[in-house]
């Protein structure tokens, strides 16, 4: 099964995405994850999109594109994708469409996750990742047992340079999923749209059972 998880920024694409990832076995495949990869290894990538990223800014289509495509041609990709933060545009899904179509498989479901934008912005303000794993916590809404520290694995908590406020405005401006896109969704007829201010564990279930 190929799933593609839709929504603004702060939404909960990357919490729900690890949920359902290890309730499913469907491979993670984040695009802001592997951009930050890129970034700590310090590559060219990295250097390239850190310049987007800081701002706020989509990292152009074109390496954008070409980086999911390397990454869905390994073997492990192969059965099956939970792709977060991937397409973020119409060229982006049709070029998705495109490289599963060359393996004979398609997306099964669109799975999109809605909040309100005050939601977003109280969400990203309080975001908190771990160094070590990757794991989401939220200060107030799913906060460590010990602050700073991740549950999982013990590593360091950080805060995101691009949750800070204006970097934010700019994200919520230019990355929220434009109606272009959900609609080539809604006309493949995979649409799923699931109300996201709710419990972490409400948003997991609704996004299971539309899963189904
Ligand atoms: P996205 O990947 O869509 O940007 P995240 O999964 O990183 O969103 O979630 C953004 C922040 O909001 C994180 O700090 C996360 O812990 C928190 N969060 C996620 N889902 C919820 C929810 N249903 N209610 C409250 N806080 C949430
Ligand atoms: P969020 O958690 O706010 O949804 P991500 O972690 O998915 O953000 O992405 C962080 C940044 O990486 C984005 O602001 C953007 O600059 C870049 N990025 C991630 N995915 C894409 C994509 N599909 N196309 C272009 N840029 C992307
Ligand atoms: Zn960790």
């Amino acid at each position: 099964m190929f799933v593609v998880l839709l929504g603004p920024p702060g939404a909960g694409k990357g919490t729900q995405a690890e949920r359902i990832a290890k309730a499913t076995g469907l491979l993670h495949v984040s695009t802001g994850d592997m951009f930050r990869e890129h970034v700590r290894n310090e590559t060219e990538l990295g250097q390239l999109a850190k310049s987007y990223m800081d701002k706020g800014e989509l990292v152009p289509d074109e390496v954008t594109i070409s980086m999911l495509n390397e990454r869905i041609s390994r073997d492990d990709a192969s059965e099956g994708v939970m792709f977060d933060g991937f397409p973020r545009n119409v060229p982006q899904a049709k070029a998705l469409d495109d490289a599963l179509a060359e393996r004979a498989k398609k997306i099964d479901r669109a799975l999109l996750i809605s909040a309100r934008d005050e939601e977003l912005v109280s969400r990203l303000s309080g975001r908190w990742i771990c160094r070590q794993c990757g794991r989401l916590f939220h200060e107030r809404f799913d906060p460590p047992a010990e602050a700073g520290k991740c549950d999982a694995c013990g590593g360091e908590l950080y805060q995101r340079d691009d949750d800070k406020a204006d970097v934010v405005r700019t994200r919520l401006e230019k990355q929220k999923p434009a109606p272009e896109l959900i609609d080539h969704y809604r006309q493949a007829g995979v649409l799923h749209e699931v109300d996201g201010e709710r419990s972490i564990d409400e948003v997991t279930t609704a996004l299971l059972e539309a899963l189904r």
